[in-house]
């Protein structure tokens, strides 16, 4: 896959060591990479040398993975950034938590570094293949949604839905298994300078569960942030 070799990926470790063999290994992959040993100077490297993927370990002095990675979901500018935490099998709820605060997939430690640029290259595989915006159509299980005829269809069926109910639904079909805060939400329906508050997204969400019996497993809350549609369509 030419296109993933200059991609760019920041690499969020304080023990120099191990970020070290996984920069080596990236770029003998042909991955570009930058390191930050803490999560301000990661924050900041985002907004000046914006990366196209980051490997965020979760034990981090001062601020630890899940505050930035919280940070960087919340921000709608870097909303979707790929991320990859980096955890300690000791870990395994806090892993829980990576997931739900948006990391896109984790790899525990101690793990080989092959193994981890075959994980970053599948991530890159798996985003590439679902974030399209060329498409005008979705799939989802019974339900197909017509971007460009602005239809959803419920086993074959129209289900009527409001202007903004449609952009919720669009915003969450487009970006599967990815979760999309309140804010991020709120300003890709209804615009920058909509005066509302985040619990608008709530109602419209609740609307649509309604509307759309299959959403209402499909459409996950996760804890504190926003949404996420599940990637595995729920079985009925
Ligand atoms: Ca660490």
């Amino acid at each position: 896959m030419a296109t993933l070799t200059h991609k760019k990926i920041l690499i969020v470790e304080d023990e120099t060591d191990i970020a070290q063999l996984v920069k080596l290994y990236l770029e003998k992959d042909g991955f570009r990479t930058v390191i930050a040993t803490t999560g301000a100077d990661s924050l900041k490297l985002i907004k000046t040398d914006r990366p196209d993927m980051v490997i965020l370990d979760l034990m981090l002095p001062e601020m630890d993975g899940l505050e930035i990675c919280k940070k960087i979901r919340s921000v709608p500018d870097t909303a979707l950034l790929p991320i990859l935490m980096l955890t300690a099998k000791a870990e395994e709820s806090d892993t829980i938590i990576g997931l739900e605060l948006g990391a896109d997939d984790y790899v525990t430690k101690p793990f080989s570094p092959k193994v981890l640029v075959t994980r970053v290259k599948a991530l890159f595989r798996r985003l590439e293949r679902v974030e399209d915006p060329k498409h005008t159509s979705y799939t989802y299980g019974p339900l197909v949604v017509d971007l460009s005829r602005h239809e959803a269809l419920v086993d074959g069926k129209e289900i009527p839905l409001t202007a903004k109910e449609f952009g919720l639904l669009e915003q969450l079909l487009r970006h599967p298994g990815r979760v999309l805060t309140r804010d991020v939400l709120l300003n890709a329906v209804w615009g920058y300078d909509y005066y509302g508050t985040t619990r608008t997204v709530d109602v419209h969400v609740r609307r649509l569960k309604l509307k759309i019996p299959l959403l209402d497993e499909a459409i996950i809350s996760v804890k504190s942030l926003g949404y996420k549609l599940s990637e595995q369509v729920p079985k009925k």
